[in-house]
């Protein structure tokens, strides 16, 4: 698992998913601020009191409307960094809470720069 501190994102391959390059790859440092995921606002209010409640650190950034994620444009995002230290609970407690939510399963991914159906 590599970390790009350009786009402060995890990625499995030698490339970072979002910027597309190698050269600000590193390993990933415990305190280094991982993006989780992009969500609607809806969303965001839904996921922001359960990192709260399992006492993980988190940042919420608002994307402004013209962020483009995935070539989709839309109206109003938040993004959700975490530590790297907390990033695979983070990850565990809302794949487990939104098993059956296709667009926050999607979120999760996306983030993760796992390549899957857009
Ligand atoms: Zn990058």
């Amino acid at each position: 698992m590599l970390y790009c501190t350009k786009c402060q994102r995890l990625t499995e391959g030698e490339k970072c998913p979002a910027c597309n390059r190698s050269r600000a790859l590193r390993q990933p440092r415990a305190d280094d601020p991982v993006l989780l995921c992009t969500v609607r606002y809806v969303l965001a209010a839904m996921i922001e009191p359960l990192l709260e409640e399992e006492k993980i650190p988190y940042a919420k950034h608002t994307l402004g409307s013209s962020a483009l994620l995935g070539g989709v444009s839309f109206l109003e995002n938040y993004a959700f960094y975490v530590p790297y230290a907390a990033y695979a609970g983070a990850l565990e407690l809302l794949t487990g809470i939104f098993a059956e939510d296709d667009e926050v399963r999607m979120a999760l991914r996306e983030a993760a720069g796992v390549e899957g159906e857009n």
